[in-house]
């Protein structure tokens, strides 16, 4: 699909039109990443964080929140918990936290590959060429770093440089690749200044730069942050601006699905957030196969705020089962095994046989 289908897809308001839109997205999506449902469990272990993003609530700029970073062997059990609940992947996901030592980072990497069979994948901000490295070296298999935008002047508000360095997450998604990292991007929807055009430029770059996991959920406004009070400013003209609203959600989980019909996408937290009735059938049934349940301890959860409200704070023990439950009514299946993305393996296979 090319941009200009993109762009018009997302400007699509015809109910039956979009239905066609969800049809494609869901077949295209059955066919080559299946049935199955793989459900990642999310550790926040920390929300310490030195940058400044003007979205997010855990940014240096808000003195209120209280800081938490998990020990070593907190994130262990939360590793075992997955191994338990029979899950293949563990999502090790923090603030940019400038306190926590690539080595001692390492060695929690080391120390998960050795006791259980998971698949581990970071989140942990812009961190250098080296400390990805030697992550890579632990184990570690996949990295999460959504690009937030490919507008330039758009990223440079919201997403400040810190200390003088120019952030541009892009060219660090390249390096991720280059070290052997399954890698996966994404952007927020409906971020104040976002134009119809930008998203589909977004949309576009998803499959430029072939990433192996798309996630994308709804801009969720955070009155504590920067951006709270940007918002009427940033805000391009009302024909131009991109709502973050569910179906647009869907419109982009569609899309890239069907731009990138291997990656494994996400039906995000913030999309259940925006609806907690039905924000994850609806993902999952127009293109996403990927859900990432919070297993982080109940004392820590409500203290990663990147936005409020968010779904799962004060999820139930039994809420596992409840999510299991919540799939199969919808005729599918719990994925087994670490769920690779496809494109990912048939890269890798490739590049054995080449040598
Ligand atoms: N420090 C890591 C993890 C940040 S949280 C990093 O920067 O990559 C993960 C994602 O949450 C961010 O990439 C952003 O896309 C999303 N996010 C942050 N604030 C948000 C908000 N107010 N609404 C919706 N999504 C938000």
């Amino acid at each position: 699909m090319n941009f200009g289908e993109i762009h018009n897809w997302l400007r699509e308001t015809d109910e039956g039109r979009l239905e066609e839109l969800w049809a494609l997205a869901d077949e295209v999506r059955r066919r080559n990443v299946g049935d199955e449902v793989h459900l990642r469990g999310l550790i926040e272990f920390s929300n310490h964080c030195v940058r400044r993003c003007a979205y997010c609530g855990l940014g240096a700029h808000n003195p209120n929140l209280k800081r938490y970073r998990m020990t070593a062997e907190e994130i262990l059990a939360c590793a075992h918990l997955a191994c338990e609940l029979g899950y293949g992947t563990i999502v090790l996901q923090s603030g940019q936290d400038s306190g926590i030592s690539a080595q001692w980072f390492a060695d929690v990497v080391t120390k998960i590959k050795k006791a259980t069979p998971l698949a581990v994948t970071l989140g942990l901000g812009e961190r250098n060429a080296e400390e990805l490295a030697l992550w890579q070296a632990a184990g570690a298999d996949r990295y999460l770093l959504r690009f937030e935008t490919s507008d330039p002047s758009l990223y440079e508000r919201i997403h400040p440089d810190l200390n003088g360095v120019k952030s541009d997450r892009i060219a660090i998604l390249h390096q991720l690749r280059d070290l052997g990292y399954e890698i996966g991007g994404g952007v927020m929807i409906g971020l104040p200044g976002q134009t119809y055009e930008t998203l589909a430029r977004d949309i576009d770059l998803f499959r430029q730069l072939r990433l192996d996991m798309i996630g994308c959920g709804p801009y969720i406004h955070n009155p504590r942050t920067p951006l709270a009070q940007a918002d009427d400013e940033l805000r391009a003209a009302d024909d131009m601006q991109v709502p973050n609203d569910e179906t647009t959600s869907c419109k982009v989980i569609a899309l890239a699905r069907i731009s990138c019909p291997l990656a494994n996408i996400p039906a995000t937290t913030a999309l259940a957030t925006l609806d907690g009735q039905s924000g994850y059938e609806l993902g999952l049934q127009r293109g996403a196969n990927v859900i990432m349940p919070n297993i982080t301890p109940a004392e820590y959860r409500a203290l990663y705020e990147i936005y409020p409200a968010k779904a799962g704070v004060d999820q139930a023990d039994d809420y596992h089962e409840f999510l299991k439950e919540r799939i199969a009514a919808i005729g599918r299946m719990v994925g087994t095994g670490r769920g690779d993305s496809p494109g990912y393996i048939s890269r890798t296979e490739t590049s054995t046989c080449a040598t």
